[in-house]
């Protein structure tokens, strides 16, 4: 594709499986992956570390202007700097999920965020998956995917993850952490989570990876044929 601002924004609730399309339609396109949770959990890492007081607005601030956040795109998966070092595997743990929702309600985290995000996206073709992509983050973007799943399925997903990698994890923690997470995304004020009006759905319960990828790529390729 020719075009440098191609932007395909990825949406949907907690462990849909956004990044595992977002992730095979980089690599088959050959665009830039972002998995904006990702900076939601840097910066949730670096308040937990340091205390920050969520309801302190001076030391939120404080905080933010001593946090740099790198990505290190590739086409398969994004290493995430915080302030140089590398936390990609810490902040997957249930500590940082069990608190990212809440820092991510707040205002200044989310402006700071999003500026990021859209400078990313300024001069590259990208799939960015989060839950305010095709919202707020890319409301022009050329392709908008909501994605959905049952509780059920997701839940299954995200236990299988946690436990590969070792970590210890009921099913009941993480059922209990979805739909913690999934309310305060869709309710809270700044943002919240919400299907785009010219968002596809797509509800992967019942299709394999494989599929998903032929769906969304079946929608690029109505897009290039406008
Ligand atoms: O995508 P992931 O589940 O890693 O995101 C972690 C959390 O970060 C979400 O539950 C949500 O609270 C927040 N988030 C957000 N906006 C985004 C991406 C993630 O508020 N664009």
């Amino acid at each position: 594709m020719a075009r440098n601002n191609f932007i395909v924004a990825i949406d949907g609730f907690s462990s849909c499986g956004k990044s595992t399309v977002a992730k095979a339609l980089a690599k088959e396109l050959n665009f830039v992956f972002v998995d904006s949770g990702a900076m939601y959990r840097a910066v949730t890492l670096y308040f937990l570390r340091n205390r920050i007081d969520l309801k302190n607005k001076f030391d939120i601030l404080n905080a933010l202007a001593e946090i740099h956040i790198d990505l290190i795109p590739s086409t398969t998966h994004t290493q995430i700097l915080l302030n140089n070092e590398d936390v990609s595997d810490e902040i997957r743990q249930m500590e940082v999920s069990s608190n990212v929702s809440e820092v991510s309600t707040i205002k200044e985290v989310r402006q700071a965020m999003v500026a990021q995000q859209q400078r990313l996206g300024s001069h590259r073709n990208i799939v960015m998956d989060g839950r305010d992509i095709g919202t707020t983050v890319f409301p022009d973007a050329d392709l908008k995917i909501f994605m959905t799943a049952s509780p059920s399925v997701r839940a299954e997903r995200r236990f299988a993850e946690l436990t590969a990698k070792g970590e210890e994890v009921t099913m009941e923690e993480i059922q209990q952490n979805l739909s913690h997470r999934d309310h305060i995304d869709s309710t809270r004020e700044e943002s919240p989570l919400r299907q785009a009006d010219d968002a596809i759905v797509l509800d992967n319960s019942e299709l394999s990876q494989e599929e998903q990828l032929k769906f969304v790529l079946a929608q690029i390729e109505k897009i290039k044929s406008k």
